[in-house]
């Protein structure tokens, strides 16, 4: 058979440490041998961004509005030890912060789900994706401890003098305050974010607030989400045959957990924090968990929900073969290849994307896994290395797709 021929280049974006490693495999044994792989490669692993000044990250970013699909590897994000570790110039940004923001995207998060790993929650089938909103509430939050007895006010001053205060405690003893904001610009982006997404995915979506307390902050994204629904995807929607559904945060977390699953789930900044992690532990593994970053305008940046697996990197340098699980690497490819597949209109990438997908499904249903879903799968099963994991998905997908 021919290599699959590519029309536009991916924006490939390289990482660090295991992830590195895992990254190189997955090129060597699944993509390069059946698809003419064509990338813009960018290296966001830690000793080029500091030889750039991190400016190769806000390339990649730029790079990435130009073509319209990504393709992550995990990088570090730098603290006190690893600037030390990499004699770092200083203690650069996260780049999927830095990435994130020129994109001005929303995060969804979903789980693989394989049938010898059950769930926690027992009524969940079909996988939950959480969408994240990124910007503001606590993470902006200005806090302030109060000693003494005294007033704490909210002062709004517009940039016509006008002045507007609310009381916000009158405290007669030591306390605490904190205020907090958003955007309407912010939340409308990650609405629409959201409502393309459930489109691209036809899956319901699911909002939630807690707007019968918070009457004008939390109402606000209700009423933006309500806005933007009403005018621009109703229709679309119901042509789809999905829905878009609000409710109140409690009555959501009630309901997902009684749920078969296969939705979406939007999430203010805390919740999806929160329950981002809970849907991950529930569904199984960190390991198994793909993450998409995707832009108001519809460009998408794919990667693997977890970092780059450090301690495993420490082994492999001391010349150990580790078992880390490359599945959501693995994903984050297939899934940047599928929308590129779309896009330019080539049904074999696409269908290549879903063999390949299949083919790792099936391996480790045959219990053939990683060393992280050994404790967790059900039935016969035999523990192998990363790249014999690899080629043990190359065998399987070699049953429907002959290599070039
Ligand atoms: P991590 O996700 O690398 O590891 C967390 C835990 O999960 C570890 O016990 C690890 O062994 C396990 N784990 C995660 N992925 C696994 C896999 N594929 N196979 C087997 N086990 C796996 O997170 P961490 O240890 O907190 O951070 C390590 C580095 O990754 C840090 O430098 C951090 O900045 C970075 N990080 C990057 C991203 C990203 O680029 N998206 C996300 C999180 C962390």
């Amino acid at each position: 058979a021919e290599k699959i021929q590519m029309k536009v280049p991916l924006v490939e974006m390289d990482g660090d440490e295991m992830t590195r490693i895992i990254w190189q495999h997955i090129k060597d044994i699944l993509l390069t041998p059946y698809i003419d792989l064509k990338t813009v490669y960018y290296d966001l692993g830690l000793k080029k961004r500091d030889e750039t000044d991190d400016r190769i990250t806000a390339e990649a970013a730029e790079a990435t509005k130009k073509y319209g699909v990504a393709v992550k590897c995990a990088t570090i994000t730098p603290n006190a030890q690893r600037v030390e570790e990499y004699s770092l110039k200083q203690m650069w940004k996260s780049p999927n912060g830095t990435i994130r923001a020129i994109l001005d995207g929303t995060v969804f998060r979903t789980p693989i789900i394989v049938n010898n790993i059950k769930p926690f929650v027992k009524t969940w089938e079909k996988p939950i994706t959480i969408a994240r909103h990124a910007y503001g509430d606590v993470y902006k939050g200005v806090e302030m401890k109060i000693e003494a007895e005294g007033k704490a006010e909210i002062i709004f001053t517009g940039a016509d003098g006008h002045v507007s205060k609310e009381l916000i405690h009158d405290f007669s003893g030591p306390g605490i305050v904190m205020a907090m904001h958003n955007l309407d610009q912010s939340v409308a982006s990650f609405a629409r974010s959201c409502f393309n997404f459930a489109l691209d995915q036809k899956q319901d979506l699911w909002f939630a607030t807690k707007d019968t307390i918070s009457k004008k902050y939390d109402h606000n994204f209700k009423d933006i989400f309500q806005d933007i629904y009403e005018r621009e995807y109703h229709q679309k929607f119901s042509a789809a045959g999905i829905e878009y559904f609000y409710t109140l945060i409690d009555d959501a977390v009630a309901r997902v957990v009684r749920s078969t699953g296969g939705f979406i789930w939007a999430c203010k900044n805390y919740d999806g924090d929160v329950m981002s992690d809970m849907v991950a532990t529930a569904f199984g593994s960190l390991a198994m968990m793909t993450s998409v970053l995707v832009s108001p305008d519809g460009y998408c940046e794919f990667e693997a929900a977890h970092g780059t697996v450090t301690r495993h990197y420490y082994q492999y340098l001391k010349g150990e073969e580790t078992s880390t699980n490359p599945v959501a690497t693995l994903f984050a490819w297939t899934g940047a290849l599928r929308k590129r597949g779309e896009l330019d209109g080539i049904s074999d990438l696409i269908q290549f994307a879903g063999e390949l997908e299949q083919a790792a499904i099936d391996t480790i249903e045959e219990g053939i896994l990683t060393k992280d879903l050994a404790l967790l799968a059900e039935g016969e099963k035999k523990t192998v290395s990363t790249r014999r994991f690899l080629e043990e998905v190359r065998a399987r997908l070699y049953r429907a797709h002959q290599p070039a």
